[in-house]
């Protein structure tokens, strides 16, 4: 999802081809990521995935809320990858318990068992935002073979209880943002704490946090260039599992409020009085992180482009950004102390 330069589909086939080259064999996309070209762009890469005989699983996902709908997102999609059976198929983004029942009462559950009767698909998963125990609560109805969810180093509390459910019930399990959303890396210092090894980089430290835990199946990375996949191999490469102890060590160090940083992740983008809500709250991460106003006015002016917070006053409270935050965030609260920032 975080291919830089779409329309370039060709040039951005190389990067999930250099993957496969270099052992990955998941892959994981989406219809709408990338301007709706991600799918194009794997279906291009796929061709030489396929001549070379590289082993591959694709992973993709629709958010439809109706038998007919999601019957008809999974032809589409098996269209423009160019692939007559996608391995794993998601009920994307689940962002409630309400919208799990919904999407249940509605068929959806229903049409991927069917699809998965015919042999288009071979595993009904989800991928979910909620909270770890609102994760739990729809992997214990064992509708699911697995599940992707973002873990880090950052939002482990808030959703370990999902990833420990998912265990029991013998399911996948893939994480995403496994670097916080860059934030990991970014801050290097402040997260120097997450490496637990002499020499281990912050991006080495950051990915094998998610690996050491043993009911992690795989660790997702938006890739935007081969160099990136190269990184990441590479830091795969030196992974040797944490003990017990060692993993102990890094959840005790952090502190309560590294489980409250926006992970840029645009989930609330549709305000409807055009907010742009992810850049003043991605900005507000310099507050907690450095407690240092003139960096989260300068990440907004020089980062974003805001020159003022004025943007704020058309704000209605109608708190539609804070029912969609994946790491629910008190936006409101943070726009108050944004507008008393000097
Ligand atoms: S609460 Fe404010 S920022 Fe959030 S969606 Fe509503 S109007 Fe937009
Ligand atoms: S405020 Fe919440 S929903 Fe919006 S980008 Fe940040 S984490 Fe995502």
């Amino acid at each position: 999802m975080r291919y830089p330069r779409p329309k370039d589909i060709d040039a951005m086939a190389q990067i999930p081809l250099e993957a496969a080259k270099l052992g990955i064999n998941y892959f994981d996309t989406a219809p709408y990521y990338c301007e709706d070209k991600s799918e194009t762009i794997l279906k291009v890469a796929l061709a030489e995935i396929r001549r070379q005989g590289y082993e591959h699983y694709i992973s993709t996902k629709s958010s439809a809320d109706t038998y007919d709908k999601m019957k008809m997102h999974i032809e589409k999609s098996l269209k423009t990858i160019g692939v007559d059976h996608i391995h794993f198929m998601h009920c994307w983004c689940l962002l409630s318990l309400d919208m799990f029942e919904k999407r249940k009462r509605n068929g959806v559950i229903k049409a991927l068992q069917e699809a998965k009767e015919q042999g288009i698909i071979s595993h009904i998963v989800f991928s979910s935002h909620m909270s770890g125990e609102d994760i739990a609560l729809v992997a214990d109805t064992g509708l699911f073979e697995g599940v992707t969810l973002g873990y880090n180093a950052i939002n482990f509390p808030f959703r370990i209880q999902g990833i420990k459910a998912a265990a029991r019930n013998s399911m996948g399990v893939v994480t995403m943002n496994p670097l916080g959303g860059g934030e990991i890396v970014l801050h290097e210092k402040r997260f120097d704490f997450i490496k637990t090894r002499a020499g281990q980089s912050i991006l080495e430290a950051a990915l094998h946090f998610n690996l050491a835990h043993t009911q992690i199946t795989s660790v997702l990375v938006g890739f935007t260039s081969v160099e990136d996949v190269r990184s990441a191999v590479k830091a795969i490469d030196t992974f040797n599992p944490l003990t017990d102890n060692e993993i102990d060590a890094i959840k005790k160090k952090i502190e309560g409020s590294f489980n409250q940083l926006c992970t840029t992740c645009n989930y609330c983008k549709e305000c409807p009085e055009g907010i742009p809500v992810v850049k003043f709250i991605e900005a507000f991460n310099y507050q907690i992180l450095y407690n240092d106003p003139a960096k989260v006015l300068d990440r907004l002016k020089w980062h974003w482009d805001i020159q003022n917070l004025n943007l704020l006053e058309k704000c209605t409270q109608c708190r539609q950004c804070e029912e969609k935050c994946t790491q629910k965030l008190p936006i409101m609260e943070r726009f108050e102390k944004l507008k008393k920032l000097k």
